[in-house]
């Protein structure tokens, strides 16, 4: 078997296997079905032609010839539907009436090319090359074909103008496979020939021109599976195993010693066998990967839903606050006019009572302050105003308030600052006063009453501040460390100590220093063995400097 016949087999049966893969994914697609209709009318017409010269029968060959003209008027008429299929969402009407007037049309010319005289009149043979004998009608039978694909092109320009970016390179695949065509069959039918003496050079180049319906069978097929969503990587990996059988199953009809023969079919057999575990372990592969693509759709579908939850928790934590906070401070203002004498005297039992009261209502306020925060946090409305401020003087406001609790709890409270003065900052002073107020007030609650204190150092460490605030409690275990400034995060022991508490301030306080262009951290050397929380905050000469850090650092989130 020669070369030349190896080659025309391989093309009939790659279109064949182009559509029948694709409508085998899909069957109930119509684009895929129109696709297997236009292979098929395709391999036919590419199989007439190439028999029509190779077989030497005489009725054999005008039977063919009269195929070859057949299934070409089918294959025209296959484009047009194929067309129609796969731009039709893009526009309202239906051509259902003008399909059925084309495939009456079409009938009647493979009625016809077989049984009349109207399209081919007779044919003649040159050489063994058989040729028509123009008919009446036959340039109407051309004129139709020619009809078809051009209604077709133009259906796929309408679709082209309408659809949107995304999705477009997919009709133009289709126009590209089809100029590349035109330009084969340009350059095999109507330059080469020019060139060429033999007639089997003639032959071989013309062929050429017939098989070029493959660049165009196969940029549809690409088409058709991308709109269809099939994956590429198994359809080549399948179209590829049927290349490589068909070229080893080829080979055993060339001439060949028995041995020859005995190995070639060993050959074939291997050949088969890795073409299957090629295709599965593709198809495996792309499964795994959908599957993959599937779960994580889901997971950000719930994570959106997360996200949805989140913001309406942030919005009724932000409303209840705020109702919250209104008759909160009525009852703080009223018990320290009670307090003070202002509705009459009161027995020292009575001031007693009224103090814890006045504490308990102070710590809810701390509380709806911390919500509040929280919400103004995650709603990106937390607002900064930077100016220069002098780290020495907040610390020792901070000091200063804590001194009375500190005695309470019989813990010493102890400023080491330097002896020079530090340079200004440019920060939220207000901000950083609450975070260090909340360290210092910290390290008090965290410490054992009479059991050492606490220590707020403050010192310059090359181009920044640093603030220590060091106590000698109940330590963090190694384990809590990386968990402390997350949001309601709370030390596995603390509650014994401070049941009011909620884990919220550490966040609060975090967004606040990192705002401020700082840094905020812990350490400790392990349970019972004191902490320390450090800031750092840089010196920034210029105001803009610190907006700006401020602008990015609400980007960045
Ligand atoms: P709260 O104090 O309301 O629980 P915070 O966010 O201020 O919330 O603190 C979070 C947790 O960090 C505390 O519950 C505690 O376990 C731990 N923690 C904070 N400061 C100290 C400290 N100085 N010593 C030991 N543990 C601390």
């Amino acid at each position: 078997m020669g070369n030349d016949f190896i080659t025309f087999l391989l093309v009939v049966i790659f279109i064949l296997s182009l559509g029948w893969i694709i409508f085998l994914k899909n069957r109930k697609n119509k684009i895929a079905q129109a696709f297997l209709f236009f292979s098929i009318t395709m391999a036919i017409w590419v199989f007439s032609n190439y028999m029509e010269d190779a077989v030497s029968i005489g009725y054999m060959k005008n039977f063919l010839l009269r195929m070859d003209f057949v299934s070409a008027a089918f294959m025209s008429f296959s484009f047009l539907l194929f067309s129609y299929n796969f731009s039709k969402d893009f526009f309202k009407f239906k051509i259902k009436i003008y399909g059925i007037v084309f495939l009456v049309l079409t009938l009647i010319f493979v009625a016809q090319i077989f049984f009349g005289k109207l399209v081919i009149s007779g044919t003649e043979l040159f050489s063994g090359v058989i040729n028509p004998i123009y008919g009446p009608i036959y340039y109407f039978y051309i004129a139709f074909n020619l009809l078809n694909i051009f209604l077709g092109l133009l259906l796929l320009v309408v679709k082209y103008k309408k659809e949107s970016r995304d999705t477009r390179h997919q009709t133009l695949f289709i126009f590209i496979g089809f100029f590349l065509m035109i330009v084969t069959v340009f350059i095999t039918n109507v330059l080469l020939p020019n060139f060429i003496e033999t007639q089997s050079d003639f032959l071989f180049i013309s062929r050429l021109g017939i098989y070029s319906g493959l660049i165009l069978a196969g940029f549809m097929s690409y088409s058709v599976a991308k709109t269809s969503f099939l994956n590429m990587k198994v359809i080549s990996a399948q179209l590829f195993s049927v290349a490589m059988v068909l070229v080893f199953f080829l080979q055993l009809f060339s001439l060949q010693t028995k041995s020859d023969l005995f190995f070639k079919v060993v050959f074939l057999f291997i050949v088969i066998y890795f073409s299957k575990m090629i295709v599965s372990s593709v198809k495996s592969e792309v499964q795994r990967k959908e599957e993959l693509q599937l779960m994580s759709d889901k997971l950000a579908q719930a994570n959106d839903q997360l996200r949805k939850l989140d913001n309406a928790k942030s919005e009724f934590i932000s409303i209840a606050s705020h109702q919250l906070r209104t008759p909160l401070t009525a009852i703080k203002g009223f018990i320290s006019l009670m307090l003070e004498g202002s509705y009459g005297k009161m027995a020292p039992e009575q001031v007693d009572v009224l103090n814890k009261v006045y504490s308990s209502n102070e710590r809810l306020v701390n509380l709806v302050e911390d919500l509040l925060n929280i919400s103004r946090i995650e709603s990106g409305r937390m607002e900064f105003q930077f100016d220069k401020w002098q780290i020495e003087n907040i610390c020792q406001e901070v000091i200063d308030t804590f001194v009375l609790k500190a005695k309470e709890h019989k813990l010493y409270l102890e400023y080491k600052k330097p002896n020079q003065p530090l340079p200004e900052l440019i920060i939220d002073g207000v901000k950083v006063r609450e975070v260090i107020s909340n360290l210092v007030d910290n390290a008090i609650k965290y410490t054992l009453e009479g059991k050492g204190g606490v220590t707020l150092k403050v010192e310059q460490r090359g181009e920044s501040i640093r603030v220590t605030v060091s106590d000698t409690g109940i330590g963090i275990p190694e384990s809590e460390l990386p968990y402390l400034f997350a949001k309601f995060s709370r030390g596995k022991d603390t509650s014994r100590l401070n049941t009011g508490g909620t884990g919220l301030g550490l966040y609060v306080g975090k967004t606040m220093i990192e705002n401020n262009g700082g840094k905020i951290w812990a350490e400790s050397d392990g349970q019972g063995l004191g902490s320390r929380f450090i800031i750092e905050l840089p010196i920034v000469k210029h105001k803009e400097e610190a907006e700006e850090r401020l602008q990015k650092f609400i980007n960045k989130i």
